[in-house]
């Protein structure tokens, strides 16, 4: 019997949020995943790798079967931000100028996530 008050993955891995798909163990339609699950954690990030969404670096690790690719600086300007509560896609390099919201619809996301930055961009000194 299932208990935890969570949406089952669809059996193919992936969720329609906004017109993007998340792929990776998301839990629900705010891009959440079996990793980070906090209110604040409603963000997913494309990988030039593969083009898709995923919530984390480690959905990407564990479910897309190839080293994960950083996104170099003079690709910023694309759209590989995927707001998990307004469903709309953002630029790279409008992200990190402000990192702690939505510029559509100021949704907080997680301050933490910059901590992992270094993941998904490659980042100068
Ligand atoms: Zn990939
Ligand atoms: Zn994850
Ligand atoms: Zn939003």
């Amino acid at each position: 019997m299932h208990a935890d008050g969570l949406n089952s993955p669809p059996p193919d891995g992936f969720i329609p949020v906004g017109t993007s798909l998340v792929y990776g163990k998301v839990i629900d339609g705010l891009t959440r995943c079996a990793h980070y699950h906090s209110v604040l954690d409603i963000i997913a990030i494309r990988f030039p790798c593969c083009g898709r969404y995923y919530p984390c670096f480690e959905c990407h690790e564990e479910c897309a079967g190839h080293t994960a690719q950083r996104w170099p600086q003079s690709r910023w300007e694309e759209k590989a931000i995927l707001c998990g509560a307004c469903g709309k896609e953002h630029s790279i390099a409008g992200y990190l100028a402000a990192p702690d919201h939505c510029p559509a619809c100021r949704a907080r996301f997680n301050p933490r996530c910059s901590l992992h930055h270094h993941l998904y961009f490659e980042m100068t000194e």
